[in-house]
């Protein structure tokens, strides 16, 4: 079956879905995306996805490319027309097409954006989630800006291939305090030796991610122990659990951080529980 991707406007094959080369993403990476899970023939959580796409456009100055309804819409379409029964929906929103130069375009050039979506294969997540990932500490290294979630992401591919050359499945950033503030695509999150959840507050050095928000209800609602604050690379190292979240790979157990072996060195019983539950304190919007 032949892909189709959505592009200013309209339903084109994937294949030859194209920006143009003055796009303001392409040169400036000046643009903002947000990736939703699809389970299930539903988008989880879009109402938070498009809560967080607004305030990364208003935090750029960059217009919606068209309503709100508009953009469900279109996402929806997307994942039906390429058959997404569990996979992932990409939106990306950049400042528009205009001649190469750092000032903002004139008010009259519009927004672009790009809608994909893809199939994932869910038994091969699970199998991941069996055994555990693997990864590696790296030097926060990116802007303060990191609340905003924009196509700049140079830097975290920079970390993640580091990771992975070394084995990784992440990256985990250190800060100049020596504190843990997420992995390159996921927060990141560890479980004391006393039981307690720990993650670091979203008030800064992190994006606030949408799985976490809907994990920390989870949290919330199972009644676990659980403590928002930072927590070092060390304290990380000697943790009963650790596991990092996203709309990509919901809750994925760590099983090593760097050379150190996490817990008994096999996913924890938090993660996989917080795992298993997870689709039940999500919003569930059928394509
Ligand atoms: N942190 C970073 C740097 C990310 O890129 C992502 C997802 O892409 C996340 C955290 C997790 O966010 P979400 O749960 O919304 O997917």
């Amino acid at each position: 079956m032949s892909r189709i991707a959505y592009v200013n406007g309209q339903y084109v094959q994937h294949s030859e879905a194209a920006v143009h080369i003055e796009d303001r993403g392409y040169q400036f990476a000046d643009g903002v995306y947000e990736v939703c899970e699809v389970w299930n023939n539903q988008i989880v959580d879009m109402p938070r996805h498009l809560d967080r796409l607004g305030r990364s456009l208003s935090e750029l100055s960059i217009d919606w490319p068209m309503s709100r309804p508009a953009v469900e819409f279109v996402l929806r379409q997307v994942v039906r027309r390429n058959k997404v029964r569990n996979g992932l929906v990409y939106i990306q929103v950049t400042r528009g097409v205009s001649k190469r130069d750092h000032f903002f375009p004139p008010a009259n050039v519009a927004p672009s954006i790009v809608v994909t979506a893809r199939s994932s294969n869910p038994a091969a997540v699970n199998a991941q989630a069996e055994a555990g990932i693997s990864v590696f500490s790296y030097p926060e290294n990116r802007w303060p800006r990191v609340d905003i979630k924009t196509v700049a992401l140079l830097p975290n591919v920079l970390a993640k291939q580091s990771a992975k050359e070394r084995g990784g499945k992440e990256a985990w950033y250190v800060d100049a305090d020596g504190n843990v503030t997420e992995g390159g695509s996921t927060n990141a999150w560890i479980v004391t030796k006393d039981g307690k959840l720990i993650t670091r507050p979203a008030e800064s050095g992190i994006l606030r991610g949408i799985t976490r928000t809907a994990i920390l209800d989870l949290v919330e609602r199972e009644g676990l122990s659980f403590e928002e604050r930072p927590f070092s690379l060390e304290e990380a190292y000697d943790a009963k659990e650790a596991f990092v979240t996203a709309a990509t790979n919901i809750a994925m157990p760590v099983v090593r951080i760097d050379d150190k072996v996490i817990g008994n060195g096999h996913p924890g019983s938090v993660a996989t529980r917080l795992r298993e539950l997870f689709h039940t304190a999500t919003d569930l919007k059928v394509v």
